[in-house]
């Protein structure tokens, strides 16, 4: 468990404590209007701030640590992030009384193409993701904000998971979950950060393990990791897959791709 389930998980994990997605939350008006200007402020904002980011580490090779600490203190603040897996998506959403599929802000912010892969969630019937300004991708309310059923949001996120996804979770002012995310590492804001080493998402609660007994060292789940998790390592003269669970991020990726039903996601 990260520092999010001591503080806001109420003896669970804290991405499965309802009160996170919960109407109470949105009874604070500091949090609504940062909703209000989440995509023109937060998401504008940071994709200026990382292309500087991005100059910086690219000269010296690494950000000044207390430049990067503050970073991650004020995304934990306001706007951080977490992997989860698809089970968690399937129990995240599959309770949710509504879903909203909207346009990818990071992919907008970058290349101003609309791509529909961000979610939100209510687990009571008021629709707070209204309070999301739509206009930002040059969108009506309704044209941006998509309502599906629960089920179809989970088979849209499983397609995704297919096509190299990893299922990210991300707060608008800390606790409040606002987003169920499927990033690409080069498109989204928060993974572009971590290769700058600013973590502003934790890792998540389960890590890859590798069934040595079943693995015929084919390479394919190295090749699929997003994180550079997996390498190899040779055992009585075969090579098997080793994953680093200090590197994995935990999104379950690798196993889709594994012939041999090698993979599997355990507790961290
Ligand atoms: S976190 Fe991922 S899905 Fe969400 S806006 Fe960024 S890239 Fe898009
Ligand atoms: S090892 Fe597997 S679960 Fe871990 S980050 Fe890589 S693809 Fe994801
Ligand atoms: S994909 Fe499966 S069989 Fe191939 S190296 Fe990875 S764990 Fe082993």
């Amino acid at each position: 468990m990260c520092e999010f389930c001591t503080k806001h998980g109420d003896g669970k994990v804290w991405f499965k404590n309802a009160a996170n997605y919960g109407k109470d939350l949105m009874a604070d008006l500091e949090r609504r209007d940062y909703i209000k200007d989440f995509f023109t402020s937060t998401i504008e904002e940071g994709i200026v701030t990382l292309g500087r980011l991005e100059t910086l580490h690219q000269k010296k090779k690494r950000l000044p640590p207390r430049l990067v600490k503050a970073m991650v203190d004020k995304a934990k603040e306001e706007h951080f992030g977490q992997v989860v897996t698809i089970e968690d998506i399937r129990d995240m959403v599959g309770k949710a009384a509504t879903v909203v599929r909207l346009p990818c802000a990071c992919r907008w912010a970058a290349m101003k193409t609309e791509n529909r892969c961000c979610y939100s969630v209510s687990y009571s019937p008021d629709a707070w993701y209204d309070d999301l300004d739509m206009g930002y991708f040059g969108l009506a309310q309704d044209e941006g904000l998509e309502r599906i059923k629960p089920e179809e949001a989970i088979s849209q996120m499983e397609t995704l998971e297919k096509q190299g996804a990893v299922h990210t979770i991300w707060t608008m002012m800390t606790p409040f979950i606002g987003a169920i995310c499927n990033c690409q590492p080069g498109d989204c804001l928060g993974l572009r950060t971590l290769a700058l080493d600013v973590e502003t998402m934790f890792r998540g609660e389960q890590v890859a393990m590798v069934d040595e007994e079943r693995c015929n060292g084919c390479g394919a789940c190295e090749e699929a990791c997003q994180f550079q998790a997996i390498s190899s390592r040779q055992l009585s003269g075969e090579q098997v897959a080793v994953v680093s669970p200090a590197q994995c991020f935990g999104c379950g990726l690798c196993r889709n791709h594994c012939p041999e039903e090698a993979l599997a996601m355990v507790g961290r």
